[in-house]
């Protein structure tokens, strides 16, 4: 079996507060995705009106991060239960989550949620054990809590030897060991590129590329973003999309964009294991399918319980 070892997919779950977006800016800022010259004046993931409105995070946004040869693409889910559709859908496109907990607050009740949703979903975890700065940490005591939490949800055994990384995004400084922080964040990247697995690399078989989430732009049209299941796709592709009605509809692929940092990037081609948006065809809903005119093989439906949000 053929792995991507270059790429990593993973989503990154938290109850409110608990420091995702401060997490993901730290890791942004220290593998130097961004060029010098270029700051981070947009918060990761925190810049929906929505969410500004209602102070939390709710919209899906992925930052794609190069760190050694490999990149990281990390992708935000909402940890409010209304949007549990969402979470599912986010969850399909990944081999793992990155659970963040505060090591003072310890479990809440959307660190139960989004653990929940992971651990049905059957993917590989790693907990960070974040604000490990704060006076009144206690990091034992929450690991503690943490483990009963994933024995409770009905984790396996594999999902129950999950790594833990101890960190204080805040003051970019993460270790192993909860007593020895140091100022980098290579003991993040090196637990995320230990134990979530790499994608299998199925780049020759018939493309599958299953819609998991919609966006809008001015010049495009509608944008279809998910994950290269199976194959590969390439700018002018003609491909058919299966319909959730059961019939078939063919486009062409005239636009294709990977991810870098926050923003997406044109690209020419993607295969499986990378996660794209593509446009050129304004009827494309979530759940629906892309494949090859010849191999017309749709994916399950997905769950879809909730008004599609935008991801910007
Ligand atoms: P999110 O809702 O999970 O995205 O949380 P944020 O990243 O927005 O962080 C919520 C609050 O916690 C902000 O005020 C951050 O500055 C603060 N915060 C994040 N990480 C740390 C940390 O490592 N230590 C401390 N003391 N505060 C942190």
């Amino acid at each position: 079996m053929q792995l991507r070892e270059d790429i990593r997919n993973i989503a990154i779950i938290a109850h409110v507060d608990h420091g995702k977006t401060t997490l993901v800016d730290q890791l942004l800022k220290y593998s130097g995705t961004f060029r010098e010259n270029e700051q981070v004046d947009e918060r990761a993931m925190d810049t929906g009106d929505i969410e500004k409105e209602r102070g939390i995070t709710i919209l899906a946004k992925n930052t794609a991060i190069n760190y050694k040869d490999t990149t990281i693409n990390i992708l935000d889910t909402p940890g409010h239960a209304d949007f549990g559709g969402e979470v599912e859908r986010i969850m399909k496109m990944v081999d793992g989550v990155a659970l963040v907990v505060d090591a003072y607050e310890g479990t809440m009740p959307q660190t139960r949620f989004v653990l929940m949703k992971a651990l049905e979903q059957k993917l590989t975890p790693i907990v960070v054990l974040n604000k490990i700065d704060r006076p009144n940490a206690r990091p034992s005591e929450v690991i503690d809590e943490v483990l009963d939490l994933f024995i409770e949800l009905g984790a396996d055994d594999e999902q129950l030897e999950f790594p833990v990384v101890y960190a204080s995004a805040l003051n970019g400084t993460s270790s192993e060991e909860p007593d020895q922080q140091e100022e980098t964040m290579d003991p993040v990247f090196k637990t995320i590129l230990d134990h979530i697995p790499a994608p299998v690399d199925t780049t020759d078989e018939p493309l599958q590329l299953q819609v998991t989430l919609l966006d809008y732009n001015d010049y495009v049209g509608r944008i279809g973003v998910g994950r290269i299941v199976r194959g590969s796709i390439r700018v002018g592709q003609q491909v058919t999309v299966m319909k959730k009605d059961g019939t078939q509809k063919s486009f062409r692929i005239s636009k294709l964009f990977g991810f870098t940092g926050l923003k997406r990037i044109e690209i020419q081609e993607a295969k499986s294991g990378d996660i794209v948006a593509v446009s050129g065809l304004e009827d494309l809903n979530v759940g629906e399918t892309i494949c090859p005119q010849d191999h017309p093989d749709a994916l399950p439906i997905l769950r879809i319980d909730e008004p599609t949000l935008q991801m910007t």
